[in-house]
């Protein structure tokens, strides 16, 4: 997708995540200068699979896999350090040297042991399915303006001020939830000295670092962590993560203008799948849903929870073209769908005899629709070989074409299986 005109290039996902983002990214990472992460933390779950074996990374860019790379965790996520220093050691026992090439910014915020137990208390009486990864707090002390910045491990005397303050706030809640657990000062003041040594020589004013490199001719992937329909603000709220996860988010979590983005490329399976509470309205029937989970791997790489498997939701995607501003979809899995005789598409809802064309706003309405079907012809024969579109069969041509023409954006890639190679440029 990098050109002469295209310098920087968002990668989202366009539906609830777990599209296969991690894949694109490493494919595109090949020719970007920088990869930066802009939102999420620790609940993301990346899977990527190279000649030195398999890595699934959290926090880290995949980028890093790529030797030149230079990889960001920018100012829109939320950091937790344990887990990224656990990450940073695996990539450097497969031989990935990391040196040099991960910065992370001054600005982001710390997610810290109190906000895990919080995240545990709030699952107890909302249950919105979270990774219990303590990120929904995090961001709530950041917007509360009470959060724990990576700067801010520069100073420790103030840093214990703030740090004493939240844990007690975070003790009172924690007995406001009748949690029995309670947690301490001293397990936070040790945390921060022992992390301080090994995240300060790391942070950086990353928005400043992009925007050289954008400056300088350098190629700019920004990457986003869980999907569209996940954003606080346009996914099905309650059931959403705590960040922007769509293209708007990444200026602002990357510290750039909107300006400087060139391209939005949106991740998309074949089919439809979420892990978590809140509707699917395209869920498959008993049987063929197991036979996607089973195909399709779809187990939670964070949490290995079994993912809910559906069928291509349209609406949803041309939603997320949308709020997005797609300018290109790159759909994952495809070779997921090879066995099956027919593949249905919903193309519309039908809510009371109505029919509706775009997302409803409530998740109450979500869900009460029925999707409207399209059913496709299968092909029945492997696509994982395919390198060109003309070596797909010409059933899984159709499919495609009746999902641009849905969807509203056009295709830029196609990937039919978990390796690097098995991606089909348009
Ligand atoms: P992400 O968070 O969007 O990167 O998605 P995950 O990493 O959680 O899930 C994607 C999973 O699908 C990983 O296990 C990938 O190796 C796998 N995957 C990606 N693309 C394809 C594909 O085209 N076909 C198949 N069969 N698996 C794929």
């Amino acid at each position: 997708m990098f050109d002469g005109k295209t310098a920087c290039i968002v990668v989202v996902g366009a539906q609830w995540g777990d599209e296969g983002k991690g894949k694109l990214v490493d494919v595109l990472a090949e020719g970007a200068d920088l990869v930066v992460r802009y939102q999420g933390g620790a609940n993301a779950g990346h899977t990527v699979v190279t000649e030195a074996g398999e890595f699934i990374l959290h926090q880290i860019p995949s980028g890093i896999l790529h030797g030149r790379t230079i990889c960001v965790v920018g100012n829109g996520v939320v950091l937790d350090p344990d887990t990224f220093f656990a990450e940073l050691d695996a990539l450097e026992q497969k031989g990935i040297a990391v040196q040099g090439r991960l910065y992370v910014s001054e600005r982001a915020h710390l997610v810290l042991p109190y906000h895990k137990l919080l995240d545990a208390a709030g699952e107890k009486s909302q249950k919105i399915g979270t990774t219990g990864r303590g990120i929904g707090p995090a961001y709530e002390d950041k917007i509360g303006r009470r959060g724990v910045r990576v700067s801010d491990l520069r100073d420790p005397a103030a840093l214990e001020g703030t740090l004493a303050a939240n844990v007690d706030r975070a003790n009172r809640l924690l007995q406001l939830a009748g949690m029995e657990e309670r947690t301490s000062l001293a397990e936070h003041l040790a945390l921060a000295e022992r992390i301080a040594p090994r995240i300060l020589p790391l942070a950086a004013d990353t928005g400043l670092l992009v925007y050289r490199s954008l400056r300088d001719g350098r190629r700019v992937l920004l990457e986003g962590a869980q999907g569209a329909l996940l954003d606080v603000d346009h996914g099905t709220y309650p059931f959403v993560t705590s960040s922007n996860t769509t293209a708007g988010g990444a200026a602002v979590g990357a510290g750039i203008g909107p300006t400087a983005i060139d391209g939005v490329l949106g991740v998309v399976k074949a089919y439809t799948t979420r892990v978590g509470n809140g509707p699917l309205p395209t869920l498959a029937d008993d049987a063929r849903e197991e036979l996607l989970r089973q195909l399709g791997g779809e187990f939670g790489a964070t949490t290995g929870r079994p993912r809910r498997c559906g069928w291509f939701d349209a609406l949803v995607v041309r939603y997320a073209v949308r709020v997005n501003g797609l300018t290109g979809l790159a759909v994952t899995k495809l070779d997921v769908l090879d066995t099956f005789d027919e593949v249905p598409v919903a193309v519309a809802y039908e809510v009371d005899g109505e029919r509706l064309e775009e997302m409803p706003c409530e998740v109450r309405a979500l869900e009460a629709v029925q999707p409207v079907y399209e059913t496709l012809k299968g092909w029945q024969r492997s696509t994982a070989e395919a390198r060109t579109l003309a070596d797909l069969p010409r059933q899984a041509r159709a499919y495609l074409d009746r999902v641009e023409e849905l969807s509203g954006a056009p295709i830029r890639y196609v990937s039919v299986g978990t390796h690097r190679e098995q991606i089909i440029a348009v």
